[in-house]
């Protein structure tokens, strides 16, 4: 039985079924619905249409409505689809800034061939080679890299002019660019952070749940959400679940939670289990993320951009002996999304107008794991995210060196009103990882190396949560090579 149907759940139950296993998916949300506002940035952004209604709280008790996303598919069914391994280096200790990142208990090579796996299942476009940092791999990307349009084209040469390795981001989409007629994806300007209107997104719906289905071994339970696990000794015999205003028990051999790191504790630390450690929950994680918005008199006409990245600065900078983290372009940018911010920064130009002359870039830094960073319940059994920023010197030395970068890059910027820049706060938790971290230690970890808790036969939690760091690029393909993996430990 698996609880979550996102990049871990849902990955899992295709590589379970495919095997021949009976697998009940037991999914809180409901399909995410097909409609005209998939696309429509005021319905996504202004109005958080497909964001959860929940409220969660900050360390101080204030109520915040996270950007959580609860479909089957889970919150693969609005990213980015940006799919990168971890650097070969994440997987050892590393120096930062703000303190040490953490050696993982096992290496890169354990789960290469399950990157492998992984790209080719959520259809993953890239041109090996480019990126000086990309660990070890002889095989080529499953599909070749999305083209950059003309103007992100001109970007890239001049980054490259400047001696740095911009490199085609790998994307999980289905684009046919020989054949865009009978592409399921038509290359639109609202995918990052959008649902696919075309289904063409390679998300753990589209990508698993499907043909994960059509196997006939798996069972999906929608509108269906876990209130506890039931233990008897070191065994889970039953799920409390909730669905349409009843209550069910439901009892299984195996039980896999995989609702994400924070609702993964939190259904952990609500059933009183797995925690001998006094570590669920802790040890959260979720980047130091800006957006930052550097904005031309040149109008940008690009249609799909967010194409390149930059890693030159993810170990360390001419300037800097320690790592800075990874660059890469956002998608679109929509007047909607300035709605905050840019009145005030540019009060004589239209939110439209700021948009069309924009291009959006994505910046991460690693954040190091802390134990007071970290999921609890207040006593209505609700969520409290406490989360105090650390290692912000490398952040604020990437933004600064991205600012330098494009100062040159960009001939017709406007004079001191070149960028607008956001950190993203704890509600923008799209990054979370890390509250119940794998490990050889019972004493020091929640999971073992499979992914089981230490402290139960028969419950496993396989998605973001086992992370014992983050490293600085986005996640998911590190939990979509993991489940492939434990798909393989479990019998
Ligand atoms: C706007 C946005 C853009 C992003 N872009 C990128 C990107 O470009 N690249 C990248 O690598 N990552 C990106 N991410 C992050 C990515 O979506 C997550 O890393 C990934 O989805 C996490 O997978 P998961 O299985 O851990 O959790 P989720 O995908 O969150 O899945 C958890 C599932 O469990 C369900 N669930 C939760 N609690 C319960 C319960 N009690 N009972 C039953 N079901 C439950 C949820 O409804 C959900 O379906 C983005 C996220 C967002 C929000
Ligand atoms: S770019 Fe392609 S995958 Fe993304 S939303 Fe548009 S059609 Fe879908």
């Amino acid at each position: 039985m698996i609880i979550g149907s996102g990049a871990g759940g849902g990955t899992l139950a295709y590589a379970l079924t495919k095997k021949g296993k009976k697998v009940l998916l037991i999914e809180r949300g409901h399909y995410l619905p097909r409609e005209k506002e998939n696309w429509q940035a005021r319905a996504v952004f202004l109005e958080n249409r497909y964001h959860t209604k929940e409220n969660w709280y900050d360390k101080d008790g204030k109520a915040f409505l996270p950007g959580m996303n609860y479909y089957v598919g889970g919150n693969t069914k609005v990213y980015g689809a940006a799919l990168l391994r971890l650097r070969k280096e994440d997987f050892g200790e590393i120096k930062h800034f703000g303190g040490i990142s953490p050696a993982w208990p096992l290496y890169y090579e354990d789960f290469q061939p399950y990157y492998l796996k992984a790209e080719e299942l959520y259809t993953v476009h890239g041109e090996r080679g480019e990126d000086p940092t990309e660990p070890p791999e002889n095989a080529p990307f499953p599909y070749p890299a999305i083209s950059h349009e003309p103007y992100i084209q001109k970007i890239a040469d001049q980054f490259k002019a400047k001696n740095l390795h911009p490199f085609h981001l790998p994307l999980g989409l289905r684009l046919n660019e020989k054949d865009p007629e009978n592409s399921p994806c038509i290359r639109c300007d609202t995918c990052d952070g959008f649902p696919c209107l075309v289904h063409a997104k390679s998300d753990a719906h589209i990508s698993c749940i499907i043909p994960a289905l059509a196997t006939g071994n798996l069972t999906l339970m929608t509108d269906a959400k876990a209130l506890r696990l039931i233990a008897e000794g070191k065994t889970i015999k039953e799920v409390e679940v909730v669905q349409n205003g009843k209550t069910e028990r439901i009892s299984g051999k195996t039980f896999i939670v995989s609702c994400g790191a924070i609702n993964s504790a939190a259904l952990l630390l609500r059933s009183s289990v797995a925690n001998s450690s006094d570590l669920v929950g802790r040890n959260y994680m979720f980047h130091q993320n800006s957006v930052m918005i550097a904005i031309s008199k040149e109008r940008n006409p690009t249609r799909y951009e967010k194409t390149m990245a930059v890693n030159d600065f993810y170990f360390n900078a001419p300037d800097s002996p320690f790592p800075l983290g990874h660059i890469q372009l956002l998608g679109n940018v929509k007047g909607e999304m300035l709605a905050e911010e840019a009145p005030s920064f540019a009060p004589e130009l239209s939110l439209d107008f700021i948009a069309d002359h924009s291009v959006g870039w994505w910046l991460t830094s690693e954040d190091l794991p802390d134990p007071n960073n970290r999921i609890t319940l207040n006593a209505k059994g609700e969520i409290v995210l406490s989360y105090t920023n650390n290692n912000e010197e490398a952040h604020k030395r990437l933004l600064a060196k991205l600012k330098d970068l494009l100062s040159g890059s960009h001939t017709h910027f406007f004079p001191n009103k070149m960028y607008l820049s956001q950190r993203i706060p704890i509600a923008g938790c799209a990054h979370q990882v890390g509250t119940c971290r794998f490990g050889k230690d019972p004493k020091t970890s929640v999971l073992d190396l499979n992914c089981k808790a230490h402290d139960l036969d028969n419950l496993y939690v396989v998605d973001s949560s086992f992370f014992p760091s983050i490293g600085a690029v986005n996640p998911t393909l590190t939990i979509i090579a993991n489940a492939l993996r434990v798909a393989d430990l479990i019998d």
